[in-house]
């Protein structure tokens, strides 16, 4: 369905994206991922058609959009900062798109009032100034404008970041829902790593203009490509030469483990030290001192929630749930 064919883009001798290559199935919830900085908004901006890549091309449903103005890719746009019109009502914001295209007054309504209850906009804020609303809302009737032009594809810039962590938490919820009854194409930009697994079909993990992994989010958590993913999705341990050699792990090059993986026995494994302790509800997450160095481990069990700091545990790894990753060549 879209398709970036080695996109190149450079900002006056910086390289934003390398060259990059991605494929985004139809109806897919796709999301691109990473650091501050890393070329997230840039590939956005460059399928939306705000930004020309410097080579490279990209097709929407087999078709060279490359040259192709942003108004006829077919293409709905929600930004971080809404870019929302303050001193218009909500409805003339979700209809502004449908008014450029001259709509009749009848059909504008009739579209604006079903998007509207498909984003849960009630009927009586349609009336309301857009600036007397709250974020939250404001992000709806953001994403209300995008959909009411029947786009085939909606790009959406970390529409969440601005709000706080419960409403984040609540939308992104409704947002997974709204997409998938619509079955509109997605291709999402966030740089936190739970919304990013808690919402995606497949998930582009990118780091300095290139793509690090692709992947559904279990791959991406489970079998991290480098340890680049390994480090920035969840919380991993790059486990030391002396950790290795007490937890009895052999090989070469670098050996990471996830928490769940880290294991407290009553006996056998490597001595370790209690550091600090942080409970969760159904899990505690422990740092462990082993060999000198920093383990984390999640354990759901009673005991472990008991631990307190400064006390003696013993650590065990599950060793068919290493991360390898090899001496770079
Ligand atoms: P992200 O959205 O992942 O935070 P961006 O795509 O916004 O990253 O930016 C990628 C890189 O390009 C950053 O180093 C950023 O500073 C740079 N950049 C972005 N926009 C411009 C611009 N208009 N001019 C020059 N450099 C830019
Ligand atoms: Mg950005």
């Amino acid at each position: 369905m879209i398709r970036f064919d080695s996109v190149r883009v450079e900002y006056e001798g910086h390289v934003a994206l390398e060259g990059l290559d991605l494929e985004i199935r139809e109806g897919e919830f796709f999301t691109l991922l990473g650091p501050s900085g890393c070329g997230k908004s840039t590939a956005l901006r460059t399928l939306a058609g705000f930004i020309e890549p410097t080579s490279g091309s990209l097709f929407v449903d087999e078709r060279d959009v490359t040259r192709l103005p942003s108004e006829r890719r077919g293409i709905g746009m929600v930004f971080q900062s809404y870019a929302l019109f303050p001193s218009m009502s909500v409805r003339e914001n979700i209809a502004f798109g449908l008014r450029v295209r001259r709509l009749a007054g009848g059909e504008r309504r009739e579209r604006v009032d079903r998007v509207a209850a498909q984003v849960g906009l009630a009927p009586a804020q349609l009336e309301r100034g857009v600036a007397e609303l709250s974020g939250g809302q404001q992000q709806r009737v953001a994403i209300a404008r995008a959909l009411v032009l029947e786009p085939s594809i909606l790009l959406l810039d970390e529409p969440l970041s601005n709000l706080d962590a419960k409403l984040r938490v609540q939308l992104r919820g409704e947002l997974q829902r709204l997409q998938r009854e619509l079955g509109v194409t997605t291709l999402y930009v966030t740089h936190d790593q739970e919304e990013a697994l808690a919402l995606s079909d497949r998930i582009a993990v990118l780091s300095e203009g290139r793509i690090e992994q692709v992947g559904t989010p279990q791959e991406i958590y489970e079998e991290s490509a480098s340890p680049f993913v390994c480090d920035f999705i969840g919380e991993a341990t790059k486990l030391t030469e002396p950790q290795l050699r007490e937890l009895g792990i052999g090989g070469s090059g670098e050996t990471w483990v996830r928490p769940e993986h880290v294991h407290l026995p009553d006996d056998g494994g490597a001595a370790a030290v209690v550091r600090a302790h942080a409970y969760r509800g159904a899990s505690t997450l422990l740092e462990l001192e082993v060999a000198g160095a920093p383990i984390f481990a999640a354990s759901a069990s009673r005991a472990a929630a008991a631990l307190e700091i400064g006390g003696a545990a013993r650590v065990a790894v599950d060793q068919g749930a290493l991360l390898r990753y090899g001496p770079p060549a």
